[in-house]
């Protein structure tokens, strides 16, 4: 049995869009390596910070990832390789293992299709698109019924409310109100 440890550096992203392993960044691989019969059997740890945007407030989120890998590399001429395809099983080549493809998969794998910044991220103001978590307690905009919308529309200049609410009116109609608008 032979014990390896090492830091692989990362040269394409892993993972999934909303959250990956950087490029640039370390993976830290804890391995064991054991010859057998047919083959060498990889089995140990493999971790990383992952980077990415919580799904709810897109706020950036960095998160350990670690996860256990077991996977035999077949002898070539071994039984094993002649009675697996290469997809199913990686090969021993030239006395060389590849650990790339291992530790990218199972890292994806490892990773939440949906992150969050916290279990209780409450997300964004559907009104004004801030943060809940940042504003106030009782954060509200004043315009809810559509009728009263559509006359703030019309003389945006002549009340007392804030911009923040006129702008919600006309997100509520948008077919019609928004291009009265300069942005
Ligand atoms: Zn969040
Ligand atoms: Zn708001």
């Amino acid at each position: 049995m032979k014990p390896v440890r090492l830091s692989a550096p990362v040269d394409v992203p892993i993972g999934i869009e909303v959250i990956a392993v950087p490029a640039g960044r370390q993976v830290d691989l804890d391995l064991r390596l054991e010859s057998v019969t047919e083959g060498v059997l990889v089995s140990g740890e493999a971790s990383a910070e992952a980077v990415g945007e919580c799904a709810r407030c897109l706020a950036e989120i960095r998160q350990p990832v670690r996860v256990t890998v077991r996977e035999l590399y077949a002898y070539p001429g071994s039984t094993t390789d002649e009675t697996t395809d290469e997809d199913e099983l990686p090969r021993v080549c030239d006395d060389l293992i590849d650990l790339a493809p291992l530790i990218r998969d199972e890292i994806t794998l490892a990773l939440p299709l949906a992150p969050l910044c916290g279990p209780d991220c409450r997300g964004l103001c559907p009104g004004c698109g801030e943060r809940l978590a940042e504003l106030e307690a009782g954060h509200s905009h004043e315009i809810l019924d559509p009728r009263w919308a559509a006359l703030a529309e019309r003389f945006p200049s002549g009340g007392t409310e804030k911009s923040d609410s006129v702008r919600v009116a006309g997100g509520g109609s948008t077919e019609s109100g928004s291009g009265a608008y300069p942005e």
